[in-house]
């Protein structure tokens, strides 16, 4: 079952990729994508929105059709109703032919049928031929997996990194580490399933729309994608580009970030995110860099080009982190919260008693999905 479940995780995913490039491939919806918010005569929503919208609409039917019952329980940051000229609310979603969904959205567009084509062919298209194959072994771990289908959720970021995705800066050169500070590689799918039980993510799927450019073609992108399992005690991923002897990030003294022995450890972070800046500052033999949307900070982690993510506000959500925390706990890493990590680490312990959960929304006046108290995403301990 787990097997069937990853597959309907990559489908959706990689159905989300094909409509996210097509909105920056395709002239007809890029043009849409980079008008302002509200010169859409739709002035209600802008076309990104409605984009996020409807790609997290097509990951949801993706979903429902292996797991009928799962469609109630994908949950995500927008709600899929839209009032257009006319006043007429319209809930997006994907319809049982092609044709439907193109007269649907094209009622959001304002008539604009070429543009409402363009998204529901993608929406439509078959694209399980092309994801990636599991070989046996890895299906075979897989088949140890008992995924509880009565007990499990899904948090959907569509489009993590939107303002990386209407800038669409496409020529921002790595830094040494290998990341981007900006642009479009930053733009990342995050799809992660969670037990409702334990609130603790068990399946994650992220993938990278804009991952690489080709020949230096503007609107031209290939992707990529990372998944991970970690389920009862089956851990199996296909991530084989981690640096193995990543650095565990240790709290030795209250509220000091400190390495590990004399290896330096670097710390990724928002770059708009001062307090982050100064915990790095204190803390010896840690380097700093900053990258663009919280999926792909915790991508860098994931693949080994840092050691941990650091972001010390309240406005990082549960769909930000499910899918990247699946992933890297399929690794023997994490996501913790960061005020606990700071007050309650104790050296003789792990931090994974402080991971992130996903089940509970947090009490009022606080938004109910946000992760509130900070993060810090971490890769397998070399310990
Ligand atoms: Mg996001």
């Amino acid at each position: 079952m787990a097997h069937e479940v990853l597959v309907s995780l990559l489908t959706a995913g990689l159905k989300a990729t094909r409509i996210a490039q097509a909105c920056r491939e395709r002239k007809q919806l890029f043009e849409i994508l980079v008008q302002e918010k509200g010169k859409l005569r739709n002035n209600v929503a802008d076309f990104k929105t409605l984009a996020d919208v409807f790609i997290q609409q097509v990951a949801k039917t993706e979903l429902e059709k292996k797991i009928p019952s799962l469609g109630e329980r994908v949950f995500g940051e927008e709600n899929n109703e839209f009032t257009n000229t006319l006043g007429e609310s319209i809930v997006v979603e994907v319809k049982p032919t092609m044709e439907e969904t193109c007269n649907l959205l094209a009622k959001v567009l304002d008539g604009n049928h070429v543009a409402a084509r363009l998204l529901a062919v993608e929406a439509h298209s078959n694209v399980e031929d092309q994801i990636e194959k599991i070989d046996k072994e890895t299906a075979e771990k897989l088949s140890m997996c008992e995924v509880d289908i009565d007990n499990i959720a899904v948090w959907i970021d569509p489009i993590d990194g939107t303002a990386q995705y209407v800038g669409g800066i496409y020529k921002e050169a790595k830094d040494k580490h290998g990341v981007h500070g900006r642009g479009l590689q930053c733009v990342t799918v995050l799809i992660g399933m969670y037990n409702i039980q334990t609130g603790l993510p068990i399946m994650g799927v992220v993938c990278q729309p804009f991952y690489e450019n080709v020949e230096g073609l503007k609107r031209s992108w290939k992707s990529r994608c990372f998944w991970g399992v970690c389920c009862n005690d089956v851990r199996v991923s296909n991530v084989k580009l981690l640096v193995a002897a990543s650095i565990f990030l240790l709290f030795k003294k209250k509220n000091v970030l400190n390495r590990s022995g004399d290896l330096n450890c670097t710390v990724i972070t928002s770059p708009h995110d001062k307090q982050a800046y100064r915990v790095v500052a204190s803390c010896d033999g840690v380097e700093h860099c900053t990258g663009g949307g919280a999926g792909y900070k915790c991508l860098c982690v994931i693949e080994g080009l840092v050691d941990g993510y650091l972001y010390t506000g309240d406005a990082c959500y549960k769909w930000d982190t499910c899918a990247t925390h699946a992933i890297l706990s399929s690794l023997g890493g994490s996501i913790v919260n960061l005020t606990q990590a700071q007050t309650k680490f104790n050296p003789q312990e792990t931090l994974k008693h402080l991971q992130l959960l996903y089940n509970t929304p947090n009490p009022h006046p606080s938004s109910p999905w946000a992760n509130i108290g900070g993060i810090l995403a971490f890769g397998p301990s070399n310990k």
